[in-house]
């Protein structure tokens, strides 16, 4: 087994890397910081719609839907260097409801969708949680009911982020009141943020970026905007749900390269940080652990290209690293001492304030997409056979 890129791949990755920070602008940069890393800002569009062109956005996809037929290895190194270079690294459409609609929709779903994704048009928001389902999302209530040649919405999503941005909602719905498994009764569908009847209100995270609250009130959405079948969409929200769980490291790699420079460079009592035993075993373990979460993330990549669905595997990825960007920037914390606190605008800040921005921020990668203690729910049961 050969766990090194091909001379090839190597400079695919160069090419991938120079053309994002030839493209990328302060501006850019800006706006992916404010916004917690995700896509929809109007810079981001602008990056994006460059990096679609080439195929990079979506490289696995077949090439009449606008992707390069590539693996999921080629697929990894663009999502680690997009978010190395400070890029927006977590798309919804692109990469949790595209790859989706290719196993599970309708060959009109699929023509009418995936070219406007690939090509990096529209950008979707994530429609799961409600104020009594986030782990349970079978609780979920959202109520969508059959008029005939469309279905009428209301209920209340609660910690959606992205709609304020996006252009469209991944929406799970409840389609059956009275199925005594209340899995069988969640639809999925496609909903126009726009349409009349749908209030978005901020909800700031102890970071500073944004995520909503979304109310919508006799909401009226086109039966073509289902995906796949009725009452089956607890199935395909929990195949989207195993996509979402692939997590790249790319920007706390990046932090981690910057804290071992920081190390480096600075001097405490004559003597740089890097020589202080207790930081370079703290460096070394992380560096341990970043090799680790690569090859976790490889495994994926490898069962997807065999066409599988990776699902626990996806889980033990996500969790460890997800609990691995809180242990960066702990680190990160523990060796900048006082000055990991200040933020970018203070003169003492150090790092651009990026260890207090991304510790911040770190919290909550394991809450989304499911917390670790769900995650950890997964691999007992799926992983090991463990019982319910
Ligand atoms: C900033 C932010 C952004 C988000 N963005 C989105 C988004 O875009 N779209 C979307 O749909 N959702 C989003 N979410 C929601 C997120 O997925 C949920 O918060 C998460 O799934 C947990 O659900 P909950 O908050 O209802 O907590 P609960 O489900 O109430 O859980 C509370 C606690 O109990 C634990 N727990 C629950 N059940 C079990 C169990 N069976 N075994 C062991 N422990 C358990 C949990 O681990 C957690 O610690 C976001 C959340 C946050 C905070």
């Amino acid at each position: 087994m050969n766990f090194e890129f091909t001379k090839e791949e190597k400079e695919f990755q160069e090419e991938v890397c120079e053309f994002i920070k030839k493209e990328s602008t302060p501006e850019m940069l800006k706006e992916t910081e404010d916004q917690g890393e995700i896509f929809g800002g109007p810079e981001g569009r602008k990056i994006i719609k460059k990096i679609a062109a080439k195929g990079w956005l979506t490289p696995t996809w077949p090439k009449e839907y606008g992707g390069l037929d590539a693996s999921e290895v080629v697929s990894y190194m663009i999502r680690e260097e997009m978010g190395y270079n400070g890029l927006p690294f977590g798309f919804v459409a692109a990469h949790m409801s595209g790859p989706t609609i290719i196993r599970f929709g309708s060959e009109e779903m699929k023509k009418a969708w995936l070219p406007r994704i690939s090509s990096g048009e529209v950008e979707f928001a994530l429609g799961y949680t409600e104020p009594q389902a986030g782990s349970d999302l079978s609780a979920l209530k959202l109520r969508a009911e059959d008029k005939g040649d469309h279905f009428l919405l209301n209920g209340n999503k609660l910690f959606n982020t992205s709609c304020h941005i996006a252009d469209y909602h991944w929406l799970a719905v409840r389609t059956d009141f009275d199925v005594p498994k209340p899995y069988k009764g969640i639809s999925m569908m496609i909903v126009d943020l726009k349409s009349p009847g749908i209030t978005i209100s901020p909800l700031i995270t102890m970071a500073g970026w944004r995520t909503n609250e979304v109310v919508y009130e006799d909401v009226r959405v086109p039966k073509e905007n289902l995906v796949g079948e009725v009452n089956k969409g607890f199935y395909y929200l929990m195949a989207a749900l195993d996509f979402e769980r692939m997590f790249p490291l790319g920007i706390f790699r990046r932090l981690f390269d910057e804290i071992v420079a920081y190390a480096k460079e600075t001097i405490i009592d004559g003597k740089p940080l890097s020589k202080k035993p207790l930081i370079r075993q703290k460096l070394a373990q992380l560096s341990i652990e970043i090799e680790v979460t690569r090859l976790l993330y490889y495994q994926l990549a490898h069962i997807l290209d065999k066409g599988g669905i990776p699902n626990y595997q996806s889980s033990m990825e996500k969790t460890f690293a997800t609990e691995l960007t809180q242990r960066i920037t702990n680190v990160g914390m523990d060796i900048l001492g006082l000055y990991g606190q200040l933020k970018e605008d203070s003169k003492w800040a150090q790092l651009k304030g990026k260890v207090e921005r991304y510790y911040l921020t770190s919290v909550v990668q394991t809450i989304v997409a499911g917390t670790s203690e769900i995650q950890r729910n997964i691999i007992a049961q799926r992983g090991l056979g463990l019982p319910r």
